[in-house]
């Protein structure tokens, strides 16, 4: 009698292993997108719902569950994964987060990455903000081009003009004066010899410059004041509506409290320089809006100048003049020849977001952009969450530089792809930036009226 109830219990036991098992373990694929239509991944997600999830993640699609049919190239399959050990987590500019478990997928910025519940525990992911659980049938990050109309908008021909006027040798050569200073957010001569530098390109160019002060906590202790530095435009018939065009300058390597060894060329001298091409190629257009051009210091310790902007923005009542924000962050390399940058902003934004994939389509066709509405980790942050339409540039191959936060980001070390990445990214933003400030076109149209 204790025997056969022993082997009952023994294989109901078993038999409740097996369907916990079954319950919990499925597999999972990541499938290539980059050249699926839109259509493909429709169908490839909506069949994928009756057996399990999908989550899209730029070039690449995560289908959790029973497998379905695909002609759609696998790039990778695992088996017995259980879902609550699958979680997304970002990799941001100021973070030094750890890499925990195995990397799935990777799109935006974003990872999918599989952490056991006990590894989990152990790390106690959430005190580390870089991790979050993950969203069933979710579009994690999308490419613009699944979105984009079957027929190409026409280039506008004020917006051309800006658009030629960018110079990615002349930023490059910014970038380079740039990345000679070492920037790091806590150093004191250097960082300020390049906020004067910045300042002065302002200058040279009409703008309005200022700086402004506020103050962050010291490796130490106590207080040290750091600065922001701005120029502004007067818009020339709509002064009252605002553009912000910014990028942080400061800098930093793996100590994160280190004052040398701090070049930081694509971290963030790309997007800072930037910010001065984006003014020399818009302002002989003279912007119907006014645009302020500005480069934060404190980012890498928590966004502390673009945040103290938009306290000064609250505090003065302006930011409701605020109409869109354009934030470069890490803007020149590109690990190959096939450039693709990131445009992320929040949910709210969406049509926002649609529009720099529209301009890059048609006033920089060899730019694939890819969006995400996860946004985190840059000064974009700020500006989003006081409710600006605000979007954070981003070239794709960020995650994977070699050089980032080490004392060898040098312009040198960017590779040979920096020109045409950048090139491109400022292009697109000077489109965007162009059409919402309002530029005329009467301007250019010498001989021909
Ligand atoms: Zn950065």
């Amino acid at each position: 009698m204790r025997s056969a109830l022993h082997h009952w219990l023994v294989a109901l036991g078993l038999s409740m292993i097996l369907l916990a098992e079954h319950a919990l373990a499925g597999s999972l694929q990541v499938l290539d997108i980059s050249q699926a239509s839109a259509a493909e991944v429709r169908a490839q997600r909506q069949s994928q719902e009756s057996v399990g999830w999908w989550l899209e993640m730029g070039k690449q699609l995560v289908l959790y569950g029973d497998p379905v049919e695909s002609d759609l190239p696998l790039l990778a399959s695992y088996d017995g994964i259980d879902p609550n050990e699958l979680l997304l987590r970002a990799r941001g500019c100021s973070d030094h987060a750890i890499e925990a478990g195995e990397l799935l997928a990777r799109g935006g910025r974003w990872e999918l990455r599989r952490v056991p519940l006990g590894m989990q525990r152990a790390l106690n992911l959430t005190r580390f903000h870089a991790w979050r659980k993950l969203t069933p049938n979710a579009r994690i990050a999308r490419q613009y081009r699944l979105d984009a109309p079957a027929q190409r908008g026409a280039a506008d021909p004020a917006l051309q003009a800006v658009v030629d006027r960018i110079d990615a040798a002349r930023w490059f050569a910014d970038l380079e004066a740039l990345a000679a200073w070492d920037r790091s957010s806590y150093g004191t001569s250097e960082l300020s010899a390049a906020r004067d530098w910045i300042a002065a390109q302002f200058d040279g160019l009409g703008l309005d410059d200022q700086l402004q002060p506020f103050n962050m906590n010291a490796p130490g202790g106590g207080a040290i004041t750091r600065f922001n530095v701005s120029g502004a435009w007067t818009g020339s018939s709509d002064p009252q509506r605002w553009v912000i065009v910014g990028a942080h300058y400061d800098s930093r390597n793996a100590s994160g409290s280190s004052t040398v060894n701090t070049p930081g060329a694509e971290d963030n001298a790309s997007g800072c320089a930037g910010v001065v091409e984006l003014a020399r190629a818009l302002l002989p257009s003279q912007p119907a809006a006014s645009i302020l051009f500005i480069c934060y210091a404190g980012e890498e310790q928590g966004l502390i100048g673009s945040s103290a902007h938009v306290q000064s923005l609250i505090g003065a009542g302006q930011l409701s003049s605020v109409e869109a924000v354009v934030i470069m962050d890490m803007i020149g390399y590109s690990a190959d020849a096939n450039l693709e940058a990131l445009y992320e902003s929040s949910g709210s934004y969406t049509d926002y977001l649609q529009r720099f994939g529209a301009a890059a389509a048609i006033y920089v066709p060899e730019l694939a952009v890819i969006t995400s509405t996860n946004p985190f980790g840059s000064d974009h942050v700020p500006y989003l969450q006081a409710g600006v339409q605000t979007v954070l540039a981003i070239e794709s191959d960020w995650d994977i530089y070699p050089h980032y936060h080490r004392s060898s980001d040098l312009p040198a070390n960017m590779g040979p792809n920096a020109l045409a990445m950048g090139g491109a990214i400022l292009r697109t933003n000077a489109a965007v930036i162009a059409e919402i400030a309002g530029v005329d076109a009467a301007l250019f149209a010498d001989g021909f009226e």
